[in-house]
């Protein structure tokens, strides 16, 4: 029940965390200072993935997702708008199946691997060189460690969201913008919690 702009920032406030967190954790494991460094960024850029992949891809409007992107390209943002419309329509929001932590995560990783698998299908028709450039690449990725780094922070980051999205966050931290289910009209109209 946080909206988008309370969920981005506990995001980015996970993200520094797991980095500060695995740097520390690293030093004390005795792990050389390079793979520690990278280990570190990849787990925090994994969780600064969650505010692109966000849970709230399913809402039915569209989410800060696209604001996210935006930022980076106005036509990526109506792509990426487009993309997840499919998404958005087929799960009510707040699903188990896009919020419950490590189930949501993994079912977005599987809808984003569409693209590849559309990617993969043209090639096998059209372009056996592509064919084999774009399988090497998935493979490669699924080979390459540092991707399930990354995985474990989008992961952390999703289940923080589940967790913000509970209504014992709420009474915990007191969050001012949250306005309770069942409000007067006034309420109603200025709530704000719609994430
Ligand atoms: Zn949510």
């Amino acid at each position: 029940m946080a909206d988008g702009k309370t969920h981005a920032a506990g995001t980015r406030t996970l993200a520094m965390f797991l980095f500060v967190g695995q740097i520390t954790n690293g030093i004390h494991q005795g792990y050389p200072l390079q793979t520690i460094f990278f280990s570190s960024l990849t787990l925090s850029i994994g969780a600064l993935g969650g505010l692109f992949l966000t849970p709230d891809l399913d809402v039915d409007i569209g989410s800060d997702s696209e604001d996210e992107v935006r930022e980076i390209s106005p036509l990526g943002a109506n792509l990426w708008w487009i993309y997840w419309f499919p998404y958005r329509k087929l799960i009510p929001h707040r699903s188990p199946l896009s919020h419950w932590p490590v189930i949501g995560t993994l079912g977005r990783l599987l809808y984003l691997s569409i693209a590849y698998w559309i990617l993969l299908a043209v090639a096998y028709f059209l372009n056996s060189t592509a064919l084999g450039i774009l399988q090497q690449a998935g493979i490669g990725l699924l080979e390459f460690p540092y991707f399930y780094i990354a995985v474990v922070g989008l992961a952390s980051a999703d289940t923080l969201h589940f967790l913000m999205d509970q209504r014992i966050f709420h009474k915990i931290f007191r969050q001012r913008r949250w306005v309770p289910q069942q409000q007067t009209w006034w309420g109603k109209a200025f709530a704000r919690n719609q994430g």
